[in-house]
């Protein structure tokens, strides 16, 4: 009997594999071993080739390559008609995909043409078996696609037991890749896409890179400022704390919807999930949906004048105050600590 194979979509740009491929496949590993599966990356592109090793040095047994001239940059119908031809053909037990702004447009129109389920946005992916408390069947090695809903106050799993692939998209940066190993060998398979006139309505005409202001995802240091910080103008003190610590500056929702700092700097469920070293919450309640971006940071410290904040039960260190007096404190001892100037 063959055997079952978990899939993931290696997304790339130029032949740049995204950061979220690596996550899905450490978490595809996981998933494949407990299934005694394989694990596959299936990278679509003009010519990627050269790609293959990278994708097994983390993890993939098989790499499905697909190369065609007109598959260089992503348009929805070619690269959907391509991944729904080879999953028809090769019929994987779990197709991931990344939830970036392609696997968001990719995903649910793969399902949609396949009729298969899809859950988005998850955070944790695991596999149980499952039954149904309507029909009592019994199914074994069911996906589990746990996510937060409503709001983030409640965190669901979610099942399709009936339809293969079971699919799903993961968020940025919540999955651990794995540290790559060259010694790694894999198989890789060559496959022509059959693709028509009908898949080219639309063309790209032009690409332009727009760099974010800000990475999050690699600080290792942030400091981030919430509704308590109060005004645009006293976020200078955010940043001025960030600028003294060699910190990247991260913000609540309340934040940004406040006009204090862009939207490229919010931490939580609708901007970027972060693990830094250090996580230093400034002004910041500690919302589900804020926690649940950053409450795997090695140490967080709070500050915040209500020691009933919510912030306080996740935060290794706290500091009930005023962040307008505590700040300065905090830049003058660093500053003296560490032999700088003393303002
Ligand atoms: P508040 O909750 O207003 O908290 C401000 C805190 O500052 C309070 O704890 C207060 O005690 C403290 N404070 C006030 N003055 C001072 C002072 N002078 N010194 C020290 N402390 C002071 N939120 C996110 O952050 N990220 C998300 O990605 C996100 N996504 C969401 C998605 C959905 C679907 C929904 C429904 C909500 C989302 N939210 C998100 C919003 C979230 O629910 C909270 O509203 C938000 O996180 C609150 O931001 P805050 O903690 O800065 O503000």
């Amino acid at each position: 009997m063959m055997k079952k194979e978990v899939w993931i979509y290696a997304q790339q740009d130029k032949n740049n594999i995204a950061e979220i491929s690596f996550e899905l496949l450490g978490k595809g590993r996981e998933l494949a071993n407990k299934l005694g599966a394989l694990l596959a990356a299936v990278v679509i592109g003009k010519n990627v080739r050269e790609l293959a090793p990278t994708l097994t040095a983390y993890g993939a047994d098989k790499v499905y390559l697909v190369q065609h001239e007109h598959l260089d940059l992503y348009t929805t119908l070619p690269y959907t008609r391509v991944l729904v031809d080879l999953i028809s053909r090769f019929r994987p037990e779990i197709f991931l995909l990344g939830a970036t702004a392609l696997g968001r447009d990719l995903a649910p129109r793969i399902a949609s043409h396949l009729k298969v389920g899809i859950t988005a946005d998850c955070t944790e992916l695991a596999i149980d078996n499952y039954t149904d408390p309507l029909s009592k069947k019994k199914y074994t090695d069911i996906l589990m696609q746990i996510r937060p809903a409503f709001g983030g106050n409640i965190i669901a799993t979610i099942v399709n037991p009936d339809t293969r692939p079971q699919m799903a998209t993961v968020r940025e940066g919540v999955m651990k890749m794995l540290p790559p190993d060259a010694g790694r060998r894999g198989e890789v398979i060559n496959l022509e896409p059959e693709l028509d006139k009908e898949d080219y309505k639309v063309q790209v005409v032009e690409s332009k890179e727009i760099e974010k202001s800000v990475n999050l995802k690699t600080a290792g240091i942030i400091v981030a400022g919430g509704a308590g910080v109060g005004s645009k103008d006293n976020f200078q003190l955010i940043i001025k704390l960030a600028s003294c610590l060699g910190a990247t500056v991260g913000a609540s929702r309340a934040a940004v919807d406040g006009g204090f700092i862009h939207h490229d700097h919010q931490v939580g469920q609708t901007g970027t999930t972060v693990r830094p070293r250090l996580y230093i919450a400034c002004g910041i309640s500690g919302a589900v949906q804020h926690r649940s971006g950053m409450s795997e940071s090695k140490k967080i410290i709070a500050i915040n004048s209500d020691p009933e904040a919510p912030i306080f039960e996740i935060a290794h260190y706290g500091i009930v105050g005023d962040l307008k007096e505590v700040i300065p404190k905090m830049i003058t001892t660093y500053r003296q600590k560490s032999g700088g100037e003393q303002k």
